[in-house]
């Protein structure tokens, strides 16, 4: 028997027994006469205590020879603590050892096993299962188990089937870049790892199983950020005879259920907000409502005064930064410097003092009397003190570059309460996105959003301000997950594709599965897919997914610690037809 109790058990009541414990060295205090080590596992930590006057020798030679992270068995007495340590739940007891077994020893670790530990980046990833010891990353493991767990028994107990779809597809050209795998049994002929399991889900709700789940890996190969990996997880699923009003309330619940069950926190109805008015509001379709300073649009009150930039500008749009008007030329020109950044964008901040006496300064006092800056001050609902910060040119850089000056400001004028959860359910996202270097329409979601009934005239003669039955749901600014209610019709699924510029041969070459499917009795479905791993990160208060993953890649989407990706062999390449260069 390696042990009776874990190291995170043991209590007050449990003095005097005789235990065994297994683990891993955390610490080991040698004050000459006595000796402690802290004893860890994925429980917790025990103390263990070796006295010289009492033990036999060769027992504390053997506990001095020990090393950090040395896999040992210990057997011995508990007893009460001298001193008490409150900071942990074994803090009152100490086991005085009296048998101690080296199970397995260890080099010594490349960086501290400790919450803050003086391992950097890349140190951590390579010996990333000895980060996985560090109870702070374990904890976030340990979370993402937890949510798992509980997204299933929630959507079980909505009568949701998990249904695993196959991992060896097929290309398509839409959305982002493929990862393939060539097929050796058919040379030249390549898989494709799924983006995500749209097609075989929607294919299900044509099987008729009603209402489908899956917790699932997807793959894009893209360029990474904090929040990108290039496999990630879902949690994907489909509904068959619903709106997209019964799409929202069954995952409000989920989120909801989620929310309680985990971090104890009970939130109110999502509010739902159109596309249209996220970008005219918050320039972004995944605004962080937890914060005020919507966007304020000044074109009608500023053109045609002889100021340029204005005149030539399509939006004028500011945000009032509350008690802000004392701001130095300083921190008013490293403003300016940081929206005239190439991240940001901007070409240069105009700025109203709304002076505490009641006058003006503004960076266009030039241009503009006081009467006609209380005027903008009236319409930025600003009072004595606050500053009225103004960007102008393009709208969609325009409104880009406010958003992320308004993201700024509210962090700087602490306005963003960490505490707080906000979500959002932005609806009726346009169907189709113009692109101007290849000179068509893309699917804005996905080419099987279906358009809103009213709309679905506009394809034909004006297919960029038809909107969709697309949903996304946004937490603290963060896109948590998004879907649709999708085409059931085939004559419509063809039009679509019409509209993304397919010809009717391409189409079938590509999507002919779904298409014919469609001819034997499609129900309406919709669905929606949330993205786990930021799920994951948002519970635990993270701005990267990437701990929440036990074995993530890095920027370059390398696994460093197995050194993947790797070269294989002629050999190999041989029996896949591959020619290299
Ligand atoms: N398959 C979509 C995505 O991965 C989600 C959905 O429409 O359900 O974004």
């Amino acid at each position: 028997m390696y042990r009776t109790h874990t190291c995170g058990e043991l209590r007050i009541e449990d003095v005097s027994k005789e235990v065994i414990l297994s683990g891993w060295v955390q610490k080991i205090r040698d004050k000459g006469g006595m000796l402690w080590i802290d004893l860890r596992d994925r429980y917790g930590i025990t103390q263990l205590i070796f006295d010289e006057s009492k033990a036999d020798a060769g027992l504390i030679r053997k506990a001095r020879s020990l090393g950090r992270e040395y896999v040992i068995q210990a057997t011995g007495n508990v007893i009460e603590r001298f001193s008490k340590n409150p900071n942990i739940p074994t803090g009152e007891i100490e086991i005085v050892v009296s048998k101690l077994t080296v199970l397995n020893p260890s080099k010594v670790p490349p960086f501290t096993i400790e919450n803050e530990t003086d391992g950097g980046e890349d140190l951590r990833m390579k010996f990333r299962y000895l980060d996985l010891r560090r109870v702070v990353v374990r904890k976030n493991i340990q979370l993402r188990h937890k949510l798992m767990q509980h997204t299933r028994s929630y959507l079980d107990s909505q009568q949701f089937i998990e249904i695993e779809t196959p991992v060896l597809i097929k290309s398509t050209p839409e959305g982002a870049r493929d990862f393939v795998v060539p097929s050796r049994m058919n040379p030249g002929e390549f898989y494709a790892l799924p983006q995500s399991p749209q097609t075989f889900k929607q294919l299900l709700m044509i099987s008729g199983f009603d209402k489908y789940y899956q917790i699932v890996k997807c793959f894009r190969d893209e360029d990474l950020r904090a929040d990108r990996q290039p496999e990630f997880t879902q949690i994907d699923c489909e509904m068959s005879f619903v709106t997209r009003d019964d799409v929202l309330n069954t995952f409000e619940g989920l989120i909801k259920h989620l929310f309680s069950i985990v971090l104890n926190i009970k939130l109110d109805a999502f509010p739902k907000m159109t596309y249209d008015d996220a970008i005219k509001m918050y320039g972004t379709d995944k605004p962080d409502i937890r914060f005020g300073m919507k966007f304020v649009e000044l074109n009608h009150l500023v053109k045609g005064k002889g100021f340029q930039v204005f005149d030539n500008s399509r939006l004028i749009a500011g945000i009032n930064a509350t008690g802000c008007a004392g701001y130095s030329r300083k921190q008013l020109d490293a403003l300016t410097d940081y929206v005239k950044r190439p991240q940001v964008g901007a070409k240069g901040l105009v700025y109203v003092k709304y002076n505490e006496d009641g006058t003006f300064k503004s960076s266009v006092d030039k241009f503009f009397n006081q009467e006609q800056l209380a005027n903008w001050a009236e319409h930025f609902q600003a009072k004595p003190g606050d500053l009225m910060l103004i960007l102008a040119g393009d709208p969609s850089a325009t409104r880009t570059a406010l958003s992320v000056l308004r993201l700024y400001m509210g962090k700087t004028l602490n306005q963003i309460d960490n505490r707080k959860f906000l979500p959002l359910w932005v609806v009726d996202f346009p169907l189709l996105e113009w692109d101007e270097e290849t000179r068509r329409y893309y699917a804005m979601h996905h080419p099987f959003t279906s358009a809103k009934p009213e709309d679905i005239e506009k394809l034909d003669t004006d297919p960029g301000e038809v909107k969709a039955n697309a949903y996304d749901l946004v937490i603290n600014g963060v896109e948590i997950g998004g879907g649709s209610i999708r085409i059931h019709d085939r004559k419509l699924q063809q039009k679509m594709f019409d509209a993304l510029g397919f010809t009717e041969e391409e189409a079938n070459q590509q999507f002919g599965f779904l298409l014919n499917a469609f001819n034997y009795g499609a129900p309406p479905h919709g669905g929606i897919a949330f993205g786990f791993d930021r799920l994951c990160a948002l519970f635990g208060g993270a701005d990267s997914i990437r701990d929440f993953i036990a074995f993530p890649k890095n920027n370059s989407g390398r696994d460093v610690m197995i050194d993947s990706p790797a070269p294989i062999s002629e050999e190999q390449l041989k029996e896949l037809a591959i020619k290299m260069r």
